[in-house]
């Protein structure tokens, strides 16, 4: 065929498409965002993580059976609020101005979100849960989340604002949640109309509270140990080193549920149950002290954190039942993915907030029958600053032009393997509470990680994944990679560049200055 006859040939065949499509799917796909807190990739089970055998999570592995398993899907500041406020803007922190959890601002909800061009596109929208963001939610018919407690919410009897008002709930928080998704989409939203969900769980999110029906479930069991788990921070030790979120010596009586001294006043008891965070010797007998009452909080951690996570997975299953029982399954999209990363003993820790691997990694599991293979991987570097254009591209609503992520919509549908990243950026910034992280920035490629932590100390880290994929050996300064930083460094200032990053330490100091709140 000429070439002319080709183009000819094409544009017929689109049309055709077109048309087919026209016919086919008069109907916009729907839309469900499940996101829970804190949950890792790898306390799921479908990213085989050690923990599969003996805590699985078969509703979300179902997800991933029938839909694609992403692997390389990274957050852009690893902490619940900002990463929440990329989501919905497709924007970086600098950019959304939601930097931090404590001492920031309240996001701006005036600016662009997904979910508002999805109302301009038709759409039906609500959020249950948890939102974080200190702002009433915009862009969004119905909403019900989690108030008091930082916004954080309570496991057990929440208090939830709905639609402007506060109502005091009785019960277990994941239920709850469950419960208000299945109910908004059985007898409130407007049937009328295709539907986008945000289904948030405040769950694993510390201090860990498993319903009654799971607190005793992994009684007997010995949970494995990460291979970092007595990392000892060499060639780390002014970074990882002085963080203050170890297994060891950073948990305290409420995380770990000991059973407090009698005669107690109020007053003593609400300090005697925050004793740990600050590094105070915590322990629940006399005798139990060293590796073993290490090992005992551990054990006691994971074990609350994995149980939590049942929860979810339960509450998954009945909104994937509910989809099928509804005829729903096959044109609803349906995600799941979690704020960020965690550590789950790995270097010795809890918590997140570093550009390491653990905390960096979000879980992203989507399913589409309409458009994606089931049981497909891909792993291609995603940000969740990318989720706003691709849900938006799926939705055939056009992305706003100020929004910084990319679609990789044509990645799932394998309509495009060559759309992925080739790099990604970080920018963290709240310190020293909590935990004591130093702020930093970095770059990470398919094999490289380079770090700069800037805020009162000046100290760059470099890993190498293949080689060292538990990041334990920093080889920046090392004669041989002087080469590989020089180039690494320029890919580094040119994603600051192009994000609008590009500004001075002192400017970004003063985003972490401002409210900073000292142990
Ligand atoms: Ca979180």
């Amino acid at each position: 065929m000429r070439k002319k006859d080709r183009l000819l040939f094409g544009f017929l065949l689109a049309m055709a498409c077109n048309s087919f499509y026209g016919q086919q799917r008069s109907e916009k796909p729907n839309i469900i965002f499940i996101m829970s807190d804190d949950h890792a990739a790898h306390a799921i089970s479908a990213y085989n993580g050690i923990y599969k055998d003996v805590a699985p999570t078969p509703n979300i592995d179902r997800l991933a059976n029938e839909g694609m398993l992403m692997t390389n899907t990274f957050c852009t500041n690893s902490i619940c609020g900002p990463s929440r406020a990329s989501i919905l803007t497709g924007k970086y922190s600098h950019k959304n101005g939601f930097y931090k959890n404590v001492g920031g601002d309240p996001f701006d909800g005036g600016q662009q979100t997904f979910p508002k061009v999805l109302q301009q596109n038709g759409y039906t929208t609500a959020v249950v849960g948890k939102w974080h963001l200190w702002s009433e939610p915009t862009g969004l018919d119905y909403y019900k989340y989690h108030v008091l407690n930082e916004e954080q919410g309570s496991y057990w009897d929440p208090v939830y604002n709905e639609n402007g008002k506060e109502v005091q709930e009785k019960g277990y928080a994941t239920n709850l949640t469950g419960k208000f998704a299945l109910e908004w989409l059985d007898t409130k939203r407007d049937p009328s109309k295709p539907f986008m969900l945000m289904f948030q769980f405040k769950a694993p999110h510390r201090p860990w509270y498993p319903d009654e029906k799971y607190k005793n479930v992994f009684d007997g069991i010995d949970m494995p140990y990460p291979e970092t788990f007595n990392d000892d921070y060499k060639t780390r030790e002014r970074t990882a080193g002085k963080s203050m979120m170890s297994i060891e010596n950073h948990l305290t009586n409420k995380d770990l549920k000991i059973t407090p001294p009698e005669g107690l006043s109020s007053e003593a008891y609400k300090k005697w149950l925050r004793l740990g965070d600050k590094g105070e010797y915590v322990s629940p007998s006399d005798t139990l002290t060293g590796m073993a009452l290490k090992q005992w909080k551990y054990q006691t951690y994971i074990k609350d954190y994995l149980a939590c996570i049942r929860s979810v997975d339960d509450n998954v299953g009945k909104l994937l039942k509910y989809l099928d029982d509804n005829d729903l399954t096959k044109n609803t999209i349906v995600i799941y993915t979690a704020d960020q990363g965690f550590y789950l003993g790995d270097h010795g820790w809890y918590d997140k907030r570093f550009m390491y691997e653990e905390s960096l990694r979000m879980p992203f599991v989507i399913r589409y029958p309409e458009k994606i293979k089931a049981g497909s991987q891909n792993d291609d570097i995603n940000l969740n600053i990318d989720f706003a254009p691709t849900i938006l591209d799926l939705a055939s609503a056009k992305t706003p032009k100020d929004m910084q992520g990319k679609s990789f919509a044509k990645s799932l549908t394998k309509q495009n393997d060559n759309c992925a990243r080739e790099a990604m950026y970080y920018h963290y910034y709240e310190y020293p509470k909590w935990h004591n992280v130093q702020p930093h920035y970095g770059i990470r490629t398919e094999r490289y990680k380079l770090i700069h932590f800037y805020y009162d100390i000046d100290v760059w880290e470099l890993y190498d994944l293949e080689n060292d994929p538990n990041e334990l050996s920093n080889l920046y300064g090392k004669e041989d990679k002087k080469e590989l930083v020089k180039k690494l460094k320029k890919k580094l200032y040119k994603l600051q560049k192009e994000s609008g990053d590009d500004v001075s330490l002192e400017t970004m100091r003063s985003e972490t200055r401002k409210g900073m709140v000292h142990y």
